[in-house]
């Protein structure tokens, strides 16, 4: 049987994987020069550091099955530290034990210090009210809001789900963000002991794990793995076409080059394009209402500085939505966050990198302002810099995309035909790799 993979990312990867492993004579077509899709890397000071994806969760396992089964798991590392949130008037660590920001204990010392003791005692409401009174929320903010009030939104949830998953709360589903929360408020009673159980549920240590080295080490170690087991992987060839052949099954895929038959396909490529290549196998999502486009840049400076070697800000700050003097959304001290990378740097070496949103440039003296202010220290010595923009065509939380993700899953795709990628199985490679499995595993079925 032949396998057509239709993008190089990590869910074609992963596919690919699969399919080969299945058996399966796999061709992959990238559409760029390059494989990894938004896991990639860029040389700054003589080091490569990652500029897509920098982590995975660890959540289900599956990243970390992948990594053990590429020969990479004793490069597993855990994060150093925690974040810190700017807010209007200060810049203070976020506290440990929430749930996407919101606390269990909304009078603890570390919550109170950043909702004060005001935010605090309206949080505290969330213990007393009824929950059927407040009733059931389909929207992350509303609920919130309902329960712990304004300041737990504003200044703890909303920097969270802003900067890590890109989405607004008060448009994103419970569900889909913290699936198990709202069955898990009528157990507890409140939005605060439902947090609680679900800390108490998940496995102790950080939620998230890199790789010494990088995280494009796992994108490339899959390319080697996927060739190694036969596959033929061809880069600058984007694909234009996928047509389900009128008798018999299987597929013609056609790129501007040439036809590629196959008896199934893994389709692995970003919302937009995917819905361009679902014309014919599922006509009906073409008239659907698009998303927009989630436009991002990644800076990475490389900073000569004795004043970070203590890691001020932990490592990092994500800034909540009233603080207005900043324009980035969030700094990561990659140095104190991650010690193999401050090892690689050197002494007094330091790598921040800064996320914007939107698809223009930003002027230097924005970037070191903006360094500055979050950190905290004025007069940086900033040696080096490099960018990365990024677009995600059909950011999986947007309600358009939710959307369209249901009229496929209502939608018969012909045999052999699977759907892969974050907008299909949500962001992140926690979710991505998952759901490339489960597509490979469909189309060969
Ligand atoms: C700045 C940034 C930071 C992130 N940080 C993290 C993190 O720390 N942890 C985490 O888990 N996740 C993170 N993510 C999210 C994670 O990187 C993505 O969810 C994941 O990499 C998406 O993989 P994918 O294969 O679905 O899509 P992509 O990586 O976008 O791959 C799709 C591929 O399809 C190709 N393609 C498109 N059209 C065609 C066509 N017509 N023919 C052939 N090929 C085509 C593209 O060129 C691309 O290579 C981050 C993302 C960004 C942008």
């Amino acid at each position: 049987m032949r396998a057509v993979v239709i993008g190089g990312g990590a869910a074609g990867l992963v596919a690919a994987r699969r399919l080969a492993i299945h058996g399966d004579e796999v061709v992959l077509l990238e559409a760029s020069d390059r494989l990894g899709g938004r896991v990639s890397s860029l040389g700054i000071g003589g080091l490569q550091v990652d500029v897509g994806a920098e982590s995975f969760a660890v959540r289900g396992g599956t990243v970390r099955t992948l990594v053990d089964d590429l020969g990479l798991g004793d490069a597993v590392r855990e994060p150093s530290g925690s974040a810190w949130v700017a807010l209007e008037d200060r810049t203070v660590p976020l506290p440990a034990g929430g749930v996407l920001g919101i606390p269990s204990s909304p009078a603890a010392a570390d919550v109170v210090r950043v909702i004060d003791g005001r935010g605090a005692a309206r949080a505290y409401l969330d213990r007393l009210l009824p929950v059927l009174k407040v009733g059931r929320y389909e929207r992350l903010g509303p609920l919130v809001r309902a329960r712990m009030g304004d300041r737990v939104l504003e200044r703890l949830v909303a920097p969270v789900v802003e900067n890590v998953y890109g989405a607004d709360p008060d448009e994103v589903p419970v569900e889909l963000i913290a699936p198990g929360l709202n069955a898990a408020i009528t157990a507890a009673g409140s939005l605060s002991g439902a947090v609680l159980s679900l800390r108490a549920a998940a496995p102790a240590g950080a939620a998230a794990h890199s790789l010494e080295g990088g995280v494009h080490r796992l994108v490339d170690a899959l390319a080697a793995r996927v060739r190694s087991l036969g596959a033929d992987v061809r880069t600058s060839a984007g694909v234009i076409g996928v047509h389900p052949r009128p008798e018999g099954g299987g597929f013609t895929v056609v790129t501007e080059r040439e036809d590629v038959e196959a008896d199934r396909v893994v389709l692995a490529v970003d919302g937009a394009a995917a819905l361009d290549l679902l014309r014919d196998a599922a006509p009906g999502l073409a008239a659907m209402a698009r998303p927009r486009p989630a436009e991002t840049r990644a800076v990475v400076l490389l900073v000569e500085d004795a004043r970070l070697d203590g890691a001020p800000r932990g490592t990092g700050v994500l800034r909540a939505p009233g603080r207005a003097d900043v324009r980035a959304t969030a700094l990561t001290h990659l140095t104190a966050k991650w010690p193999w990378l401050a090892e690689r740097a050197g002494a007094r070496r330091h790598l921040v990198r800064l996320a914007y949103r939107g698809p223009d440039a930003v002027p230097d003296a924005v970037v070191l302002a903006d360094a500055a202010a979050l950190l905290g220290i004025d007069g940086l010595h900033v040696a080096a810099r490099v960018d990365a923009p990024w677009s995600d065509s059909a950011p999986a939380l947007a309600p358009e995309t939710i959307a369209i993700r249901a009229a496929l899953a209502r939608t018969a795709l012909p045999a052999g035909f699977a759907v892969a990628g974050s907008w299909v199985a949500g962001t992140g490679l926690a979710s991505v790799v998952a759901g490339a499995e489960r597509a490979a595993r469909r189309a060969a079925s």
